[in-house]
């Protein structure tokens, strides 16, 4: 959808409608009212878990795509295999292209990211952004498990935004979901998520790259913590 499109459509429309809809209800304004071929790219994060839940249990015509940087944690795969038995879904897996990442290592060392920023975020573009480009390519919408309170650049999303990036609506079902509410969420419907949060890992990427947290630390510290950017891959610019 491009946005001559999206301009047709006011966002803030929906936006006010999502206030006071379930979560299941904002994914489903959006396929009756933007577009039908919607993706959910997941990383199985509790946020994620959760969204995958309600995909799975209302049956929503949402496809399931990951992207698997090849530097993550078993445990995040062990999260994945999990997810997989219980709901019985089909997730499609994006892996970089293997001539980048050699070319990657073979100029910058397997751990170049740790070196400057620029070389942490061509690593991203490459093990990220690049499968994430081919993984939203055709579909109208794209959903996430993005929350407002996660950070100070997510605290000024919406529910329904366009993407100018990856040029598609984006829509944040959990946006105004606390921490706590979607680990309650998660307990009381027994839905697998990723040990590393018993831990003190809240937000997880890549193994070499994150970290866990101490008592009192912003949600995404334990991310490229020896930077003092803005803690994002690129994949999420709000
Ligand atoms: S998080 Fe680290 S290992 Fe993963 S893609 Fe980015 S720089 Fe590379």
């Amino acid at each position: 959808m491009g946005q001559d499109i999206i301009n047709k459509i006011d966002l803030s429309l929906f936006n006010a409608k999502a206030q006071s809809l379930s979560v299941d209800g904002v994914i489903r304004l959006a396929l009756d009212e933007i577009a039908q071929n919607a993706v959910f790219t997941t990383s199985f994060g509790p946020e994620d878990q959760v969204i995958t839940h309600f995909i799975s249990e209302k049956k929503l015509s949402v496809d399931l795509v990951t992207l698997d940087t090849g530097r993550l944690f078993n445990e995040t795969h062990e999260t994945f295999e999990k997810t997989f038995k219980k709901y019985n879904s089909t997730v499609k897996v994006l892996f970089p292209e293997a001539h980048d990442v050699e070319t990657y290592v073979a100029k910058s060392g397997i751990n170049g990211f740790y070196n400057s920023v620029e070389l942490r975020k061509e690593c991203c573009n490459i093990r990220k952004i690049k499968p994430l480009e081919r993984g939203l390519n055709g579909y109208g919408i794209w959903i996430t498990g993005l929350r407002a309170d996660q950070s100070e650049n997510r605290s000024h999303m919406n529910f329904f935004e366009w993407d100018k990036r990856f040029n598609i609506v984006k829509v944040n079902p959990l946006l105004n979901w606390t921490f706590k509410q979607v680990m309650d969420f998660i307990d009381d419907n027994f839905i697998p998520y990723n040990l590393l949060h018993d831990k003190g890992f809240v937000s997880i990427g890549c193994a070499p790259c994150t970290r866990a947290i101490q008592e009192g630390e912003d949600f995404r510290a334990g991310r490229w913590w020896w930077e003092t950017s803005k803690k994002e891959c690129g994949l999420h610019q709000s």
